[in-house]
């Protein structure tokens, strides 16, 4: 069998995901990069709780099934796009957690200031607004939205994770319900205590400050090419 030990990642992360409560047997997906040009997915129509390495599909980042007899996600497109948009990721968890969903279903927002953990694992996710589920409209949406952010909520739907590894992106799934459901009981509680604005900021991941050196970089060489063509 063709990549074996990165299949039988994906198919534990995959069973962890729904051991932990974090999707329901029929919802969710977990794919990883390998070889810079291949995806490993998790499969449509099977028992999430049971999957194993040989159920996991082999995808090209062209969109080809390398191995027709499995079916692949229906939310592949999703997962394609996301790579290209982000070539420093490796992993994609997507999933239905309860507490996130219902916060993908609600104006309010989850909020990321209260525990440090929280902060430092997820920065502040995206939104993405509602799409079909499985449509190119919602692949192209939530492409958009992880160009800045490594979580993701989908509006009535649920929520997407980024990572370097199926790790990262899984433990910003499990952060991230956490995160909602401190939110959801601080609420309830009432007497909310925040984080500070110096506090959040010694939180701030690492990768959201070289994204911001990128983006400058991209507009001073953007500039330099504009100062050489009026010249
Ligand atoms: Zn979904």
């Amino acid at each position: 069998m063709e990549y074996t030990k990165e299949r039988q990642e994906v198919a534990y992360f995959m069973r962890r995901l729904y051991e932990r409560r974090l999707t329901t047997c029929s919802g969710g997906n977990i794919s990883l990069l390998v070889d810079g040009d291949i995806i490993l997915i998790t499969p449509s129509g099977l028992d999430k709780g049971r999957i194993e390495a040989e159920q996991i599909g082999i995808i090209s980042l062209s969109g080809e099934n390398l191995t027709p007899s499995l079916k692949p996600s229906i939310e592949t497109e999703m997962h394609i796009r996301v790579y290209q948009s982000r070539p420093d990721v490796r992993a994609v968890v997507h999933a239905h957690p309860v507490v996130c969903s219902s916060f993908a279903a609600s104006e309010k927002e989850i909020n990321t200031s209260l525990i440090a953990e929280s902060r430092a694992v997820l920065g502040k996710p995206a939104i993405a607004q509602y799409a079909f589920m499985g449509s190119p409209e919602l692949a192209a949406i939530v492409a958009r939205a992880v160009a800045g952010a490594n979580t993701v909520l989908l509006t009535n739907h649920g929520v997407l994770s980024i990572g370097q590894t199926l790790l990262q992106a899984f433990d910003r799934i499990e952060v991230l319900e956490a995160a909602a459901t401190i939110t959801l009981i601080t609420h309830l509680l009432g007497g909310k205590r925040e984080l500070t604005g110096a506090q959040l900021s010694e939180l701030e991941p690492r990768e959201e400050h070289s994204l911001e050196i990128n983006e400058e970089l991209v507009q001073l060489i953007t500039q330099a090419v504009l100062n050489n063509l009026k010249a």
